[in-house]
Order: C-alpha cells, then structure tokens, then sequence
C-alpha cells in the first residue's frame, strides 16, 4: 500500500537536539546542512518509506502546542520544517520520505553565556540556510536571517544577557561577611571582617584567623572560598563567650 506523493512541501513542527555538528533527530539521527533528511525503514526494512501499515517516515506534528503537550519541547530546538515525497497523514502529525528544516527557535536557556561559544554554535545552525530566533521571556527575538544574515536584535540580547551574567558572576566572587573558607590543615572557617589586606575568619574552634587577602581564592567546584596551599596562617585570637585570648604563636598551616 502507496501512500500519496505531495508534489508542494507540507509545513510541519519538529523539536531537534545539536551539539557541534549541527541538528540531530532526538534518536539521533543527523540532519545535515543543505541535504534533505530521507526517511529509512528500520521496522520492516526494504520498503519504500513511508508506508500506511508500517511506522517508518520522518516524524511532524502538525502543530507546536501538541510537542508541548507531549513534554518534548523543553530544552530543545523548535522549529518548522519542510515535508515532501510520499507523505502519510495521521490526526495529530505526518510521516514523510524527505525532510528539511524551514525555521529554527531556541529558547534562550539554552544558548551559551560564553559568546565565544556563541559565535560557533551559531555558525552550525546558520549552515542550514533556514530562520533562527530566540524564544525569550518577552518573545520571539530574530537571530539570524536567511535574507541578511545575522539580526542586530538577537545578538544585542545574547551580548546584554553576557553582560548581566559577568557582572553578576563577579559580584558573587566578592569575599563578604559570612562566606565559607575552607583553610588548609584547620577546616572551615567563616569570613567576619575583610579590610584592604586582610581576611578575618573564625574556625569551628573559635580560633580567629587572619590571612592575606591575596591568599584567598574562589573554588568553583565546592563554591567556597579557599586558602591557597602552604599560606600562612595568623592566629591572632581565641573567642571564648564573646571574649578574645590573644595568641602569641603564629602557625603554619600545611
Ligand atoms: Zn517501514
């Protein structure tokens, strides 16, 4: 059984995956700039695809809110996408012989606030010569054009949301009042003081230290902040019941 051929592309909704190569099928199936995506029967095997009795094609639904609906827009790229050859209808969706994307939207969540890796990732859905836009929180911003290229509209919001991102970044590697510090050889201590050189911090044993603000750096991995190896480290007091005992020793931490 022959299902009909559409002469003119049907208009379907499709949701991909990328990494650097480009857009895969969410089975992982690529799709490759400039050539069609042609369908293959992986159920029966040796059939022209698609058929009306068998399950193979390339998948489209016929709207985007039934991808939603079936949870599989999150995270992923949406998009249109061109349907010729033989092509089965079903209620909700087509499966087609040849396939090809006509429009691509990516949610702003899943571009890079790197745009150093912007520029590349850009350049491999670009290479399909359809439309990307972004899907932002106040709506769809073009990013690229097959007409003109790069849109000023969509890489003044990835720039801006960069921007937003370093300085936010930054003010969080700003050593405060009650920031963790892991020390060297004497635990965790938290931060009670910071001046122009130095880092005041108390240990669990109320040991008050003081070290170099030089000394100090941020761990991305343990989010803290951490003494470097082999500093040395400045008791300068021991806190009992709100009362300080001065030491007059000075130890090195390993
Ligand atoms: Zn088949």
């Amino acid at each position: 059984m022959t299902a009909p051929d559409y002469i003119s592309p049907i208009v379907g909704y499709r949701v991909w995956c990328s990494d650097a190569a480009g857009l895969k099928s969410l089975n992982g199936i690529p799709w490759r700039p400039g050539k069609a995506l042609i369908a293959e029967c992986s159920t029966q095997g040796n059939h022209e695809t698609p058929q009306s009795n068998c399950t193979c094609g390339v998948y489209a639904s016929k709207s985007l809110d039934h991808l939603r609906r079936l949870g599989l827009t999150e995270n992923r790229i949406c998009g249109e996408v061109w349907l010729w050859g033989t092509v089965v209808e079903h209620e909700e969706g087509w499966r087609a012989e040849f396939a090809y994307p006509k429009r691509l939207m990516v949610p702003l969540s899943m571009v890079s606030f790197n745009i150093s890796k912007v520029e590349p990732w850009l350049a491999s859905l670009s290479a399909y010569s359809c439309d990307i836009s972004i899907d932002a929180e106040t709506g769809s911003v073009p990013l690229w054009r097959t007409d003109c290229g790069i849109d000023a509209t969509g890489i003044e919001l990835l720039l801006r949301r960069c921007k937003e991102w370093y300085v936010q970044r930054a003010e969080q590697r700003k050593i405060k009042r009650g920031d963790r510090m892991a020390v060297k050889g004497h635990g965790i201590a938290i931060v009670e003081d910071i001046d122009s050189d130095c880092v005041q911090a108390v240990l669990g044993n109320r040991s008050v230290l003081r070290i170099g603000c030089n000394e100090v750096v941020w761990c991305d991995q343990y989010t803290r902040w951490e003494t470097a190896a082999g500093v040395s480290i400045g008791l300068t007091a021991f806190r009992t019941q709100g009362n300080e005992r001065l030491l007059e020793h000075k130890q090195n931490a390993n």
